[in-house]
């Protein structure tokens, strides 16, 4: 599926619904269209808002981070406006490589100067003076455009020296690409790579907001994240907490494709049931989904009524739809060829625990696999899950895990053998 994404060229249906009235079209609440440009820069300097009182207003909000694991960015924030350093830094997460998942790439391309805006609100809260956004190398032609917004930023004193007239409020913002790598969007794989050094996860704690770029304090935030702040301190937390559900505030950008007739990127309230939004997209009559990219969770259709949102299903914002057609085994294969293909090595699990399950996969494909071997392979995705350092390794083996329980009936329809 992630191969048949990359080379999808077509038009995206991007921002269709919106808060409220879903199943219409209307302008994006991340748009321009829906608030003044740089509101929230402007609200921060005429009510002389503290730095406290920003990051402040992002934990009333209860925003969590749109990168997939949901952290709460104000937390976040405040961490790092309290850590030691000399010198802080901000970074923007645009290294979007999880298979199914191209929001940041429309946020990117349609509101860059709203991931500005928070990346610039961001090192007002935690006082820090540099800014880097570490650009997936896929999204290259994504630069110039960026480069251009960035240049009138500087030009309008939205960047550079004492920012909209404020003493001391310092800050720029550089770009740096990255190379390719899926693990580099995991922050501590990112940092390495920024530090120009191979792409491998570090161990945590320490987390970057105490320990990160070049050993100081840094703030690593998705590009969604960034965009959703900026919208939050221009309209207040009263606004986000208005929409959503009791333990999601706020709105979402899914990444939809697969089988269904309008893949795309929706911007959509928290709290729909996966079912709705397959009416959505026209998606109906599923056999599955995957939720929250490869390394998410796979909905078999008999949890369509699950709910997207923290209280159910957290996720990246990665929507695959599986219709009936889709052979399941072949699912997992596909998925394994990507984790082995982007696996850095570090951890044995990662790396030559998901070449085994794959053997594994390949075997039951042909039905060559026995039983026994079967019940190895999960105590095997256990292990993986277990012995692995980062993201990409523990969540390798959920697929063969969840077809395994969700379509068991699919796997022994072709010979397993006894012994
Ligand atoms: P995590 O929960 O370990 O951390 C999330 C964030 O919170 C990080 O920035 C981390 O530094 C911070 N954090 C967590 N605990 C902290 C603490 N005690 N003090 C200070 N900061 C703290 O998750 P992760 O391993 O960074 O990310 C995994 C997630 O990324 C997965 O849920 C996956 O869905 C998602 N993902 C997204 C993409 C994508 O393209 N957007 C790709 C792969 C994976
Ligand atoms: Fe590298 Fe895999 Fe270990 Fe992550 S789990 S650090 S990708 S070997």
């Amino acid at each position: 599926v992630h191969r048949i994404i990359e080379d999808c060229r077509q038009e995206l249906y991007a921002h269709r619904p919106t808060v409220g009235n879903v199943g219409e079209t209307h302008a994006s609440t991340l748009s321009y269209a829906s608030h003044e440009p740089n509101a929230a820069l402007n609200r921060l300097v005429q009510q002389r808002m503290s730095p406290a009182d920003v990051s402040g207003e992002l934990t009333v909000s209860g925003l969590k981070g749109r990168g997939g694991a949901g952290f709460p960015t104000g937390v976040k924030w405040n961490l790092a406006s309290k850590a030691e350093g000399d010198v802080k830094y901000i970074i923007c997460n645009a290294d979007e490589g999880e298979p199914g998942t191209f929001k940041d790439r429309i946020i990117l391309g349609k509101y860059a100067d709203l991931v500005f805006e928070g990346m610039t609100l961001a090192a007002y809260a935690v006082g820090a003076t540099e800014g880097i956004v570490y650009l997936r190398y896929e999204y290259t032609h994504l630069r110039p455009h960026l480069e251009t917004i960035l240049a009138a930023r500087r030009k309008a004193n939205l960047l550079g020296e004492n920012i909209l007239g404020k003493p001391g409020f310092c800050f720029d913002i550089r770009i740096h690409m990255g190379a390719g790598a899926y693990v580099c969007g995991e922050e501590t794989a990112l940092i390495e790579s920024l530090e120009g050094r191979r792409g491998e996860p570090r161990n945590r704690p320490p987390y970057p907001v105490e320990k990160g770029f070049l050993g100081r304090p840094t703030v690593v935030n998705n590009v969604e994240t960034l965009a959703t702040a900026s919208c939050i301190v221009a309209r207040g937390a009263k606004w986000f907490t208005s929409i959503g559900t009791e333990r999601s505030k706020g709105f979402k950008l899914f990444s939809v494709s697969g089988d269904c007739a309008r893949p795309g990127v929706y911007e959509l309230p928290w709290g729909m049931t996966v079912q709705q939004l397959l009416e959505l997209v026209d998606g109906q009559g599923a056999k599955a989904v995957q939720v929250g990219g490869y390394t998410g969770e796979l909905v078999p259709a008999s949890q369509f009524d699950r709910v997207m949102g923290y209280e159910d299903l957290g996720i990246g914002g990665s929507i695959i739809v599986y219709g009936q057609g889709r052979e399941m085994l072949e699912v997992a294969e596909n998925y394994l060829e990507f984790f082995i293909e982007e696996s850095c090595g570090q951890c044995t699990g990662c790396r030559i625990g998901n070449t085994k399950l794959l053997d594994g996969v390949r075997l039951l494909q042909k039905g060559t696999c026995s039983n026994r071997y079967l019940n190895d392979l999960i105590g095997l995705s256990h292990s993986i899950k277990t012995t692995s350092k980062c993201g990409l390794g523990q969540a390798s083996p959920n697929i063969f895990i969840a077809i395994n329980e969700h379509f068991k009936e699919e796997i022994m329809a072709r010979p397993v053998l006894a012994a």
